[in-house]
């Protein structure tokens, strides 16, 4: 069972939530007012109510997670979105990390591999509050070239290497944001698609992400 109600409570503890990010180094403005405005225990079975704002990834449907809002935070960062930009997300999940780039008024589209997440996403009432996100049942390697080319693109799943068909659906000038890396840990890179085609790469912190796998489930 979820609770939609976002009480002084909830919004003094998301204002913690965002001192603490503050204080591990993230500095955009934009980031953290997003995470200050999104209700973040409303992605979460009530049962988690009291924790919900504390710096933890929490399991969701399908044994997947929603993603410590330090990596949220961290990622959207080296994104850099800007408003209007077109954003590929692989890994819709909880959708957290699709509202907060939502919330930064790009215009998302976000592609969940687990049939059962999917669903579970199309009830979620905070959708209604976001026309700006569009959601795709598919699998990620793939990406989507209809719709693409993307200004941006982030994977919100460990990458066992660079899915080269991303990296086509990148414009020239776009942003990789990427967790690589097939153990336990992996690496957060940024990848630049330069005019001339090549790739520039830089390299940040490790985390630990759950895995970006193959096809889609049922
Ligand atoms: N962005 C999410 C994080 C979810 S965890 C959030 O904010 O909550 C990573 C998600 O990536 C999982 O839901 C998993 O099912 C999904 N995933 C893994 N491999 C994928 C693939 N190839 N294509 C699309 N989604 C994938």
């Amino acid at each position: 069972m979820r609770t939609y109600e976002d009480s002084y409570r909830h919004k003094g503890l998301r204002k913690q939530l965002v001192d603490l990010l503050k204080q591990k180094g993230i500095t955009d403005e934009r980031v953290l007012a997003a995470i200050n405005n999104i209700p973040r225990h409303f992605f979460l079975d009530s049962a988690f109510d009291k924790v919900a704002y504390e710096d933890r990834a929490f399991p969701i449907e399908a044994d997947q997670t929603i993603s410590q809002p330090y990596t949220v935070a961290y990622q959207s960062q080296l994104l850099d979105v800007r408003s209007f930009e077109k954003v590929l997300e692989i890994g819709t999940g909880s959708s957290y990390q699709s509202m907060v780039l939502a919330e930064m008024q790009a215009q998302v589209f976000t592609i969940e591999r687990q049939k059962k997440l999917f669903d579970v996403g199309k009830k979620f009432e905070l959708r209604k509050k976001y026309l700006n996100i569009k959601y795709f049942y598919g699998d990620g390697f793939e990406g989507l070239p209809t719709y693409g080319p993307f200004d941006k693109i982030i994977i919100t799943a460990a990458a066992p290497f660079i899915p080269p068909k991303l990296i086509e659906q990148l414009k020239p000038g776009g942003k990789m944001v990427i967790p690589v890396g097939a153990g336990d840990v992996q690496q957060m890179l940024r990848l630049t698609k330069m005019p001339d085609g090549t790739i520039q790469r830089e390299q940040f912190e490790n985390f630990s992400f759950v895995p970006m796998l193959d096809g889609k489930n049922a």
